[in-house]
């Protein structure tokens, strides 16, 4: 569905309970997430937040891309988005850095592992905006949407405070990570790369010429 049939539909149903608020949800740094948990866990992320979606708003929600959504409260139902962000906030503990495993030009085989205890937290942003009457949904949406990934995470948070925020972008990721990968033969930090992907990277130490391979996460 395209914005402007999104928009359309968005009026239909909105109409009648006018005045109220439209928000945005976003699921906060799925990227990272993917990363190090993989794509079927967050897969599962996105299937619970549209559950707990649908618990509490019943229909009056739509998911708009792969990790946002659409959703729409009368005036006095503003608190129930507190409680949705509440409901999908979570903290869990992992091992998280790289591992390398690594051969040398004589031959030697090395694997090595710097994996460090820390937590991976779930989170999701919530901007929204009151609308007075149909005419607003169409720029209404288009500003929560373009404006959301620098929201915070966990505060359902009203559009027009949106330039008090000016904070890095937060990263799911609670506590330190390993440092730089190195060479587990000779601790070089210098690599011809040769290949990589979002979680591996293949390369030749630059200090003793091994073949290494890396994997994060
Ligand atoms: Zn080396």
């Amino acid at each position: 569905m395209n914005r402007d049939q999104l928009i359309a539909e968005l009026k239909l149903c909105i109409e009648p309970l006018l005045p109220g608020y439209l928000a945005v949800f976003d699921l906060a740094d799925t990227k990272r997430r993917n990363l190090y948990l993989g794509h079927e866990e967050v897969d599962t992320d996105i299937l619970e937040f549209d559950t707990l979606l649908k618990a509490h708003l019943g229909e009056a929600f739509k998911r708009i891309g792969g990790d946002r959504w659409i959703a729409f409260v009368t005036e006095n139902q503003l608190n129930v988005f507190d409680r949705l962000i509440l409901a999908y906030q979570r903290e869990v503990p992992i091992s998280a850095g790289w591992e390398c495993r690594a051969i040398a030009p004589n031959g030697t085989l090395a694997h090595i592992h710097k994996k460090n205890d820390v937590f991976l937290s779930r989170a999701v942003r919530c901007a929204y905006l009151r609308i007075q009457n149909t005419n607003e949904v169409a720029t209404g949406l288009n500003d929560l949407v373009e404006k959301i990934w620098h929201f915070p995470i966990n505060s359902a948070t009203p559009l027009r405070q949106e330039l008090t925020f000016n904070q890095p972008k937060w990263k799911c990721i609670i506590g330190n990570l390993p440092g730089t990968e190195f060479c587990p033969f000779c601790k070089s930090t210098e690599f011809e790369w040769l290949e990589g992907t979002d979680d591996t990277a293949y390369g030749i130490c630059k200090g003793c010429r091994a073949e290494a391979d890396f994997v994060y996460g």
